[in-house]
């Protein structure tokens, strides 16, 4: 077996099975290697029937029989059910909802279930309980009398190189692996065994070297192939897991540190609009008066885009701290200054928003900002183009081809170029493009630069602008090739917004204050978790609120007098446009949404936000949501309203009423619900093993200063060839899309 070979020679393989493999991205034994457990248990724990007592969760193993779907007659939901046999004797099982369980599994297969016994004395059963199959043989290993069997043979590779053998305990421990249906974890701990065995580590080359292992006390990629898969203690399989967190992270800090060495010496436009021109530009465009950070965020960019350097720099900011005017007030000094060797034509800027809501959004916020000092400015979404102003109407955008607006982009004549990704589509050609802004994107490289101006010798200067508070650890492991400024202060006279805790039996009481808001003339969101109502064909019926049922209830037994409306993110562009159209018109009263309206969406007058299901989101998204309504000078209210009440709940939800600031939430969440659930992870591109590393500070620090002390010495990395084709891997896999 050798690391390229395809799984499909490697294993005989069912077609489920293929497929399986192939939704969960693995087509290659090296895929398969490299599929991490996500979990382990711990053999031994199975309980036999006979001692089984409702209320506890238990794991047993045993065969199932009897399997059947009816319909319930009381709850009219489909009822999976059937019976699972060991030794000692015999229990109900049943999944509610999920009428597929039966046909999945055969009678007489073998299993593990794992689930809590309910039901009364004597009429116990085991309710919605995970199963995964295990073959008879593999009965034995669960055993925890029995000396483990099988263990020796996938040991006969590298192994115990480091210290923590163990041999005192009979207990085994079994890698749970992302499963997919037709390949469960014992699929994989099979599969795996005969890799491991098979000899295929001794042709892998470590990327890390030596000397950094031993000094961060890390197995070697063999010895932790092994350990992560099969531990022999958990020991093991947190150095496994502790190994290849580091590396990736430190390949992550290389690539950056990397970009960051080659950025310092690469050359960009000079923008020199004339100070005193962007000092009156900020006294006249906007409505209000600049604050002191804003001012000083213009400062920096000005300084980087003057020097002719190229800049790459993060404006973070909590949600309302005015980021759009600092962006305008670049985009100004950029659209002020002559190409290099004309005296006519400007330079130009592509501003990039994450969805079609919010680029339109900027788009009407710049085309006030720029009232004074006209300008054409060009929008480009997927469902349409518009330019300003119009040749008829001078204070209203019109609707254009995309080919006439590509064409005016391409010469010059359209000096601002708002949009969502549609910009940066291959037939979005600049002329000079300087500036470019992107919006809640913080990946968007040098090479994403490059292909947006391919005819071009400059690269444009990058802005990129954020408003998603994440921890420390992660900023210095994702922004390390960008410079940062922040804004750390709000516009003046923004209130605190009241956040109050739903109590069981207050919504009531909590609506009342509502409609007082609305009677005086206020916009109010609600948010639901889900868009539609449970499917009873899906797994286990998640029984959050509905945003289609909850405006509908809303609409008959609370506000019948008010206009509702809704947003999700299936409905199409238009409806959306036509839905946010109506609300910012203040057509409607009442938005009932899903978590879309979390980035960035701008609606002055809406002063309460109701979030349901508030246990669902993270603190840091609840944060984001709560910062649709800072947005004016009315005092803003913020309900939320969790299903469950248990204490973590509770004390969580607390925590958002008192925090200072969205940065402390980042942490608490990475904290208490760990990285996965950090808002947004999957866009920063890092696996759920790198995430993992970033609980810990030290780590993350050592593997920055370790990348930084090599790119010092070697920018190419040409003396460590292994360590430049990791990187260049990475890179390739996690390009923009
Ligand atoms: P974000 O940083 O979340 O993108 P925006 O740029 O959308 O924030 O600004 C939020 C709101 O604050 C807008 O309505 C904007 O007009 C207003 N605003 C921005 N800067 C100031 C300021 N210095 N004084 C008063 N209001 C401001
Ligand atoms: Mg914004």
């Amino acid at each position: 077996m050798k690391p390229g070979d395809l799984i499909t020679t490697a294993f005989r393989l069912t077609d489920t099975q293929q497929s399986a493999l192939r939704r969960l991205g693995i087509t290659t034994v090296r895929e398969l290697l490299f599929h991490f457990p996500f979990r382990y248990e711990v053999g031994g724990g199975e309980a036999s029937i006979a001692g089984l007592a409702s209320g506890a969760e238990a794991t047993i193993i045993g065969t199932l029989e009897k399997l059947e779907t009816k319909k319930s007659w009381e709850r009219k939901i489909p009822v999976s059910e059937g019976i699972i046999k060991d030794a000692t004797g015999k229990i109900k099982v049943r999944w509610f909802n999920q009428p597929y369980i039966a046909k999945m599994y055969q009678n007489g297969t073998t299993v593990k279930a794992v689930g809590k016994v309910s039901g009364s004395a004597g009429k116990e059963y085991l309710a919605n309980p995970e199963l995964e199959r295990v073959s008879p043989t593999d009965i034995g290993l669960f055993a925890s009398q029995k000396p483990p069997h099988s263990r020796e043979m996938n040991r006969n590779q590298p192994l115990r190189e480091g210290a923590s053998a163990s041999s005192n305990s009979s207990a085994k421990i079994f890698a749970m692996y992302p499963e997919s249906r037709g390949v469960t974890s014992l699929w994989f701990r099979h599969a795996l065994e005969r890799v491991l065995g098979s000899g295929i580590l001794d042709g892998l080359k470590d990327p890390l070297p030596p000397e950094m292992l031993k000094q961060y006390n890390l197995p070697t990629l063999k010895t932790a192939l092994v350990w992560i898969h099969t531990p022999h203690t958990t020991k093991d399989a947190e150095a496994a897991r502790k190994r290849f967190a580091f590396e990736e992270v430190f390949l992550i800090q290389l690539g950056c540190a990397k970009d960051k060495a080659a950025q310092t010496h690469e050359k960009s436009f000079v923008v020199d609009a004339p100070e005193e021109a962007v000092d009156e530009y900020i006294k006249e465009a906007f409505p209000f008066e600049a604050t002191r950070t804003q001012k000083r965020a213009v400062d920096a960019i000005l300084a980087d885009m003057r020097s002719g350097s190229l800049m790459s720099r993060l404006l973070e900011g909590d949600v309302g701290s005015g980021k759009t005017a600092v962006a305008a007030t670049a985009a100004y000094a950029a659209v002020r200054t002559r190409p290099q060797g004309q005296n006519f034509g400007t330079l130009q800027v592509a501003y990039m928003a994450p969805t079609e809501i919010l680029a339109k959004q900027h788009f009407e916020s710049f085309i006030k900002y720029f009232e004074q000092f006209p300008i054409n400015i060009g929008l480009i979404t997927g469902s349409g183009c518009y330019k300003f102003p119009s040749k008829v109407r001078r204070d209203q955008p019109t609707n254009i081809s995309r080919t006439q607006l590509l064409k005016w982009v391409a010469n010059g004549e359209i000096p601002v170029l708002i949009g969502t990704h549609a910009l940066i589509q291959k037939a979005v050609q600049f002329k000079h493009l300087a500036l470019v802004i992107i919006d809640e994107q913080h990946r968007f490289g040098k090479s994403q630069r490059r292909a947006l101006v391919k005819k071009q010798l400059q690269l444009p200067h990058l802005l990129s602008m954020t408003a998603t508070p994440i921890p420390r650890t992660l900023a210095l492991t994702i922004y390390g090739d960008l410079d940062l400024t922040l804004l750390d202060e709000m516009p003046p006279g923004r209130k605190r917004v009241i956040t109050e805790i739903v109590k069981p039996g207050a919504r009531g009481e909590a609506y009342q204050k509502i409609r007082r808001e609305i009677k005086s003339g206020r916009q109010v969101y609600v948010i639901c978790p889900r868009i539609e109502e449970p499917d009873p064909e899906k797994a286990f019926a998640l029984q959050a609120k509905s945003v289609k049922e909850e405006a509908k209830r809303l609409k008959i037994e609370v506000f019948p007098e008010y206009e509702i409306g809704i947003l999700h993110s299936k409905m199409k562009p238009k409806e959306k446009d036509e839905v946010m159209a109506r609300f910012a018109a203040h057509e409607t009263n009442i938005l009932v949404a899903t978590s879309v309206v979390e980035v960035g969406v701008n609606v002055e007058n809406a002063t309460v936000i109701f979030i349901e299901g508030a246990e669902r989101f993270g603190l840091s998204q609840l944060h984001q949501l709560r910062g649709r309504v800072v947005r004016s000078t009315h005092q803003a209210y913020c309900y939320v309203c969790p299903e469950t009440r248990g204490e973590k709940t509770l004390a969580r939800l607390n925590a958002l009423t008192k925090a200072k600031n969205g940065f402390e939430l980042a942490e608490m969440d990475l904290e208490q619900r760990g990285p996965g659930t950090l808002a947004g992870s999957k866009q920063w591109g890092i696996s759920d093993i790198g995430m993992e590393a970033l609980k810990n500070l030290k780590l993350v620090e050592a593997a920055r200063s370790e990348a930084q002390k090599i790119i010092e010495h070697d920018v190419e990395l040409k003396k460590h060839p292994l360590l430049q084709a990791a990187v260049a891997e990475r890179t390739s896999e996690h390009h923009f899309e």
